[in-house]
């Protein structure tokens, strides 16, 4: 077994079994794609457009491709034919894009509602009051090629893994909050996505059942 699908592998195995592993491939080669998928990998996180689209080109049809980057309206028809998850769906107008492009396929785009909650400033997404304000004008009831699977975070780039865990508890509630408030009658409404090579214990620890890692499996990128 090589380097890269024994990471995988070993990662997996410490992830409980109701979490899932998306393995951010970003600006890595599609042979260490090909790697990770040999040693079972079957869902990857890409956060360029083009990107994705050439390593599809190039490897196995049965993988499941996320795109968990920053996402531009005018790119998601790129990939709304085949994308399985949009992770970080910032604002309303990228959710409508994404739904036209998504009956334009006859298909409901999974995708998740990105929350800021990390200290930073430069970070894409809702606040939890315009997500729910959002949530509360009931319009996005009518996007029908957009299907709301859940919630999607980052933390604040930092050691402090108690300020971490704190973020980390916020979306968690949020997601509590909003399930109840607007998705009670919808299962599919599930996905907790948050957790990264250096914080995905705390993640899990805090309600987190999907985890986006990369450097802890492929090494560290080359920008
Ligand atoms: C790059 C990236 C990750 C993975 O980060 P690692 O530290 O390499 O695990 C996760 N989520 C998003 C949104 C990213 O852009």
């Amino acid at each position: 077994m090589n380097e890269i699908g024994l990471r995988w592998q070993e990662t997996r195995a410490q992830l409980p079994q109701n979490v899932q592993l998306v393995a951010v491939s970003k600006f890595h080669p599609a042979e260490s794609l090909q790697k990770a998928y040999d040693a079972g990998c079957r869902v990857f996180g890409e956060s360029r457009v083009q990107e994705l689209c050439a390593k599809r080109e190039l490897l196995p049809t049965d993988i499941a491709w996320h795109f968990i980057g920053h996402l531009q309206p005018n790119k998601v028809k790129y990939i709304a034919p085949f994308v399985s998850l949009v992770h970080a769906v910032d604002t309303p107008k990228l959710l409508a894009e994404i739904s036209k492009r998504g009956e334009q396929n006859d298909r409901s785009i999974p995708c998740l509602l990105q929350v800021h909650v990390a200290r930073e400033e430069t970070k894409f997404g809702f606040s939890p009051d315009e997500l729910t304000d959002f949530l509360s004008l009931g319009a996005w009831r009518e996007l029908r090629g957009a299907d709301i699977q859940g919630l999607m975070c980052m933390a604040s780039n930092t050691d402090d893994m108690e300020q971490v865990a704190t973020e980390f508890k916020l979306v968690c509630q949020l997601f509590n909050n909003v399930k109840q408030s607007f998705f009670s009658d919808k299962d599919t409404f599930c996905l907790r996505s948050y957790g990264m090579s250096h914080d995905w214990p705390v993640a899990v620890k805090h309600g987190s059942n999907m985890v986006r890692i990369g450097t802890r499996i492929f090494g560290e990128r080359e920008y």
